[in-house]
C-alpha cells in the first residue's frame, strides 16, 4: 500500500482528536465505503474528504468539513451509468448523552459519541448516502429520447 489515500482513519478517539484540533484530509475510493458502494450501480470513483475535529469558541466539540468527488450513478430514465458530482458540507456537534442529542436536534446536527469513538468512515458514508439523489437523472441530451 502506498502513502496516499490512507489518511482518513476508520475511526479515531474523539477526546484526543478534539483536544489536538485534528485534521484529516485525503481521498477515499468509493469501493472502501461499503454502504455507499452498495447503493451505487458500481464502485468506481473516489471522494476527497477534509474533516476537522475541534473545540469551537463556544466550548462545543465539533466535527466539520467537506466531502467532494465524482461518483457513478445509474440514470433512472435511460439506464446509462453517468458521472455525478457530489459535494457535502458537514458540521456535527459532538454530544455525549441522548438527552443532549434530543435537546440540540432542532438547532443543529448532533452526533452522539459512544465509547469516545468517532467512526469516520461510517460518518462519511452516512453523509454521502443522505446527499445521493433519490431519482438519479443524467444530463445527456440523448437521455429519454427527448421526452420528459
Ligand atoms: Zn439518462
Amino acid at each position: 500500500m502506498g502513502e496516499m489515500k490512507t489518511s482518513i482513519p476508520l475511526h479515531i478517539q474523539a477526546s484526543t482528536a478534539t483536544a489536538r484540533g485534528a485534521r484529516y484530509s485525503g481521498d477515499l475510493p468509493v469501493a472502501r465505503l461499503r454502504r455507499v458502494a452498495e447503493a451505487l450501480t458500481n464502485d468506481q470513483g473516489s471522494v476527497h474528504v477534509d474533516l476537522r475535529v475541534r473545540k469551537a469558541p463556544d466550548g462545543t466539540s465539533r466535527l466539520s468539513g467537506h466531502i467532494e468527488g465524482d461518483i457513478e450513478l445509474q440514470c433512472q430514465r435511460c439506464l446509462r451509468d453517468y458521472r455525478q458530482h457530489l459535494a457535502v458540507d458537514l458540521d456535527l456537534r459532538l454530544v455525549s448523552s441522548e438527552a443532549e442529542e434530543a435537546r440540540l436536534m432542532r438547532e443543529c446536527e448532533p452526533y452522539l459519541v459512544t465509547e469516545d469513538r468517532l467512526p469516520l468512515h461510517e460518518i462519511i458514508e452516512d453523509e454521502i448516502l443522505l446527499a445521493l439523489p433519490l431519482a438519479p437523472r443524467c444530463e445527456s441530451p440523448r437521455c429519454g429520447g427527448g421526452t420528459g
